[in-house]
């Protein structure tokens, strides 16, 4: 159970949110296909344990940044298929293509670097164009376009290469409306109007990921990529969509002691006890991911109350004030740092504080942080 620590710190994940989240988005996606995106370790959740639990819940395929990340899933016995689409100039396409991971393709060199590996391998590439419509990140431009065009061409005619799919990423789909959402669908359209001019179909397109796949369902395509919403945190801001968080970042209580009034707390006493009070301290701190800036911002949920952290964190520990009502709290309790709880203690509240994303927050928790499955 979610509230019995094994570890004095973890991140406890909740697969069945997982599934959950996935069918929702199934739900969403209507005909089209569900690309479950593990990258980062799976936003810190664990790629292989994620992926499994998205495939079983009817997710068809994966997607992560790096060939490193897709050899990991195919060593974890994962044998869907794995689109990776952002890799050093040396990465190693040959063992990708030998395990049959589909690879993106933002320039003519890395279809040069696919074609190689084909050769030496003997196996056909499978290959995902990736076009820049827009964000002007990753993705070949539209100057480049033609040429990549015309060496995929040949490379089809030779089989060396498999034209699986041709994909792109919005800039601006937490803003549903935004022109430039269609004015990317449209240059996606264009895209595959100019491939056809060379003779080549993919089998599928996709475009939208977690904002796009809930809120626009004309952006759908072939396929969604939702990562964020997967693991259960909502891209906009006014629903969630029935999406459960599946990360909790917990830690137990080690110390209950007695503070008398007038007593300063943690490193430089920014926090003065105003009464005599009782404190609690929490065995994490910032090199556990929990950012330093907010000491005596947060709240941390013990049992069924949240109680206010107090002075500085600090690199293993953070103090929260039980004040008068601390009868209930005791050494070995759960304190849930976030979660998917109400309120306080949700990775958005979090993300508010740091002026920064629920994303980043999820992806937090490490180095001795142990990570626990339910
Ligand atoms: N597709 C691509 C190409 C991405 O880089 C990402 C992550 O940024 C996603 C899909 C998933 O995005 P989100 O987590 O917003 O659903």
């Amino acid at each position: 159970a979610v509230n019995s620590p094994a570890a004095q710190v973890e991140t406890v994940i909740d697969l069945d949110a997982i599934a959950h989240n996935v069918r929702v988005l199934r739900e969403y996606a209507g005909d089209a296909g569900v690309m479950a995106v593990v990258k980062g370790d799976g936003y810190n959740h664990g790629a292989a344990q994620v992926g499994r639990a998205a495939l079983a819940a009817g997710a068809v395929e994966l997607g992560v940044t790096t060939i490193t990340e897709a050899l990991d899933l195919r060593a974890a016995g994962i044998d869907a298929p794995i689109l990776s689409w952002l890799n050093a100039v040396d990465a190693d396409y040959t063992a990708a293509v030998a395990a049959g991971i589909e690879l993106g393709v933002s320039s003519v060199w890395q279809l040069r670097a696919i074609e190689q590996a084909a050769r030496a391998t003997g196996v056909t590439a499978t290959v995902a164009l990736k076009v820049d419509t827009g964000l002007n990140r990753n993705g070949v431009s539209d100057m480049e376009y033609p040429q990549v065009l015309a060496l995929l061409r040949e490379l089809v005619d030779e089989r060396a290469v498999r034209f699986r799919a041709i994909f792109s990423h919005l800039a601006h789909a937490d803003t549903p409306q935004h022109p430039g959402n269609d004015r990317q669908r449209d240059r996606l359209l264009d895209a595959i109007a100019q491939a056809k001019e060379f003779g080549l179909e993919p089998e599928l397109a996709h475009l939208a990921n977690s904002a796009a796949a809930l809120a626009r369902p004309d952006l759908t395509f072939d396929m969604v990529r939702p990562g964020i919403a997967m693991y259960g945190l909502s891209p906009l801001e006014e629903t969630n969509f029935g999406l459960r968080p599946a990360m909790t970042f917990q830690a137990q209580v080690v110390l209950v002691k007695r503070v008398a009034e007038g007593e300063g707390v943690s490193y430089g006493h920014e926090w003065v006890a105003p009464r005599d009070t009782t404190v609690a301290l929490i065995p994490a701190g910032y090199a556990d991911g929990v950012f330093r800036p907010l000491g005596g911002r947060i709240s941390v949920r013990i049992g069924e109350r949240d109680y206010p952290s107090v002075g500085r964190v600090c690199m293993d520990q953070l103090v929260v004030d039980l004040g008068d009502d601390a009868t209930g709290v005791a050494e070995g309790d759960t304190a849930v740092l976030f979660g998917g709880g109400p309120g306080q203690t949700h990775p958005q509240r979090w993300a508010d504080l740091l002026g920064t994303i629920h994303y980043e927050i999820v992806c937090s928790p490490r180095g001795r942080v142990v990570r626990r499955y339910v």
